[in-house]
């Protein structure tokens, strides 16, 4: 694609957003609620089919160039969406319909979201403080930016002097996609594709501990200062709003409502997996006495490796062993299968669909012969593009008009001639986790814009994902796909049932880690970052949490991308997870019930916002969701 061109349509939908908002503004005084919001939402209908796209190249495509046009657009788009948020005449005539908010109709669902966003965003200010507004706005995107850009070229290589004999232990298919270099040294990078594995399965500790400092110095110094800005801005447009702090004001619309309720929530989950997380640490220490009799402690760069060993005996698990069930190709079809099956839709190839790179595959969903979504999976790491697993999406549906679209993003081993590109099996898990994502956004279908897509509360919005992460481990569905790449065998009941059994070793610990980096986000964001030390607290937080002592010259939060895109609310995994447990329950374990799987369908996942999260949510359950089945799954072994 031509950058130009593209510049050339994003700006030109900008351009009729901009002739929406007039026609809004011209609207006669005796005008409809219908009229109205339609009208309104004509505004962003332009925009239905550009924001999604720029978001997804300025991270994925291929030419640098339109990266970074694309880059300079989110920012134009951005700042419209700001100045729009903040205009005067939209809101009071938006505002002259408040009684119509939460009638039980869409558009009255419409008028409620729109005011709280317009009231959200400071519209009702005096003009000053409105300026003031729209300058920190456009400078925390900018910020933002700056945080991303500075991780994603913080990648860096890794020298391993002795060549291959640095990577003993290491699974075969990786030391052949490492060769030796001329002068004998081997290179591995920073990147997810290289760090998962070496700190698996790398026999040497101070290669280990070496490259985890290094995988740990990304970005650093250099993101410490764009943090404090980041942190510093969003404070400041927090208080000028009304709210004490960022934590307060990002979490007023969400399921949670406040800074304080998300703590709360946060200690609990905590105090929960505390004793748990303690089990699983003194096996780790005690897998290390094996070796080192004198050991009082284990650190960071110790732990995938050590885990992996007391999985290999304890539970006769070797994680190597399930990876040649899972060929790439293999695993995509299965995904794709068993979510067709499910929901009684089927998935076409489309062949000669435009994409931005030959590795792209582009699909359409077909649902009683009619076409209903389309998607794109861009599956396999190359230079320049996003490092981690996400679903972007390009469009909203919108009933009798736009067609869903959307596209996952993964960095997934590539089958290249005799490599059949085995997954290990936690990318197997990321697969189905991203396709709940896209499940989700494919099969929402509103009237208006405003409603559509994912737009529902974003501590809702893993829920999904992390539902259709079951449909992972069962090991019904597995073998219809899971079949030995050479000899076709299925994958066996008994492998399987020990890989169930040893991916709970260690669930406390990793629970733990997740509550200290949701509160790690949620605390530099729950007060004035200048009382704050950002790297001390973050060495205290951890001590306070878990048992792995912080090794000085490392600073994960440089690199930690959440506190850029999710800011206080990484909370919304965990929170998430427990409505995903309980919603997991309504299917009683018929997996492939497709009337169930249906309702959720229609009561959930086509809701978009049209109602509150926790409405849906009850729709589906018949009652309130609650913590049960969580803890349950928490405390069971
Ligand atoms: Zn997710």
């Amino acid at each position: 694609m031509n950058p130009k061109l593209f510049e050339a349509d994003v700006r030109a939908s900008i351009e009729r957003s901009h002739q929406a908002a007039d026609a809004f503004r011209a609207l006669d005084d005796g005008a409809s609620l219908e009229t109205t919001v339609l009208a309104l939402d004509e505004i962003l209908r332009p925009l239905n089919a550009t924001q999604g796209k720029t978001q997804l190249f300025a991270k994925v495509h291929p030419d640098a160039s339109l990266r970074e046009t694309a880059r300079t657009l989110e920012q134009e788009l951005a700042a419209w969406m700001t100045e729009l948020s903040l205009d005067r005449s939209l809101y009071e005539r938006v505002a002259s319909f408040e009684s119509c908010a939460n009638d039980g109709s869409a558009e009255g669902r419409v008028i409620e979201v729109t005011l709280r966003a317009f009231r959200r965003s400071g519209v009702d200010r005096d003009e000053a403080t409105r300026t003031k507004i729209k300058s920190l706005k456009d400078e925390i995107v900018r910020i933002g930016q700056d945080f991303d850009k500075n991780i994603i070229d913080g990648t860096a290589e890794f020298v391993i002097e002795n060549g291959h004999r640095g990577l003993a232990g290491m699974p075969a298919d990786f030391i052949a996609s490492h060769p030796e270099r001329d002068d004998g040294t081997v290179v591995i990078t920073t990147d997810p594709q290289d760090r998962m594995p070496f700190m698996t399965f790398c026999e040497s500790p101070e290669l280990r501990r070496d490259y985890h400092r290094l995988v740990m110095q990304r970005a650093y110094p250099e993101n410490l200062e764009v943090l404090r800005k980041l942190l510093a801005k969003r404070h400041e447009l927090a208080r000028l709003l009304g709210f004490d702090n960022w934590a307060d004001y990002i979490t007023e619309d969400k399921m949670i409502g406040d800074g304080a309720s998300a703590r709360e929530f946060l200690e609990r989950v905590v105090s929960l997996c505390r004793e748990r997380a303690d089990r699983d640490y003194r096996e780790l220490l005690a897998e290390k006495r094996r070796d080192e009799p004198e050991a009082e402690i284990v650190y960071d760069y110790e732990r995938g490796y050590l885990g992996e060993k007391i999985r290999k005996r304890d539970y006769d698990f070797d994680s190597q062993a399930v990876r040649p069930y899972f060929p790439y190709a293999r695993v995509r079809d299965g995904i794709l299968a068993t979510s067709a099956e499910l929901y009684g839709v089927e998935f076409r190839r489309v062949d000669d669909a435009e994409v931005w790179h030959p590795s792209v595959e582009c699909y359409d969903v077909i649902d009683d012969g009619q076409r209903v979504a389309r998607f794109y999976l861009d599956m396999h790491a190359r230079e320049g593009k996003f490092k981690h697993g996400a679903m972007f999406d390009m469009q909203n549906g919108i009933v009798g008009d736009d067609l869903p679209q959307a596209c996952l993003v993964c960095n997934f081993p590539e089958p290249k001639g005799s490599d059949p590109g085995l997954m290990l099996r936690s990318e197997v898990r990321t697969y189905f986790h991203e396709f709940g994502h896209l499940l989700h956004h494919l099969f929402s279908r509103q009237e208006y814009v405003r409603l559509a897509g994912i737009s529902c509360e974003w501590d809702f919005v893993e829920v999904p994902s992390q539902l259709y992460e079951e449909w992972g481990q069962d090991l019904e569905i597995l073998q219809t796909f899971a079949r030995h790449y050479e000899t076709e065998e299925p994958i066996p009941a008994d492998l399987f049932e020990r890989m169930l059994a040893a991916e709970d070793f260690g669930k406390g610990l990793s629970v733990l880690t997740q509550m200290f980096y949701a509160l790690l986000s949620l605390s530099y964001y729950e007060r004035d970052p200048k009382d704050i030390d950002i790297e001390r607290h973050m060495v205290e937080l951890k001590q306070r949490l878990l048992p792995f002592p912080h090794d000085e010259g490392t600073c994960f939060i440089t690199s930690f991308g959440h506190l850029n895109g999710y800011s206080a609310m990484y909370y919304t995994y965990m929170w998430s997870l427990v409505i995903a447990k309980d919603l997991f329950g309504r299917f009683d374990g018929q997996l492939m019930n497709r009337s169930i799987a249906n309702e959720y369908r229609e009561r959930i996942l086509s809701q978009g916002s049209v109602k509150p999260a926790s409405t849906l949510v009850h729709d589906f359950l018949g009652r309130d969701y609650d913590f049960a089945a969580f803890e349950k799954w928490l405390n069971a072994s």
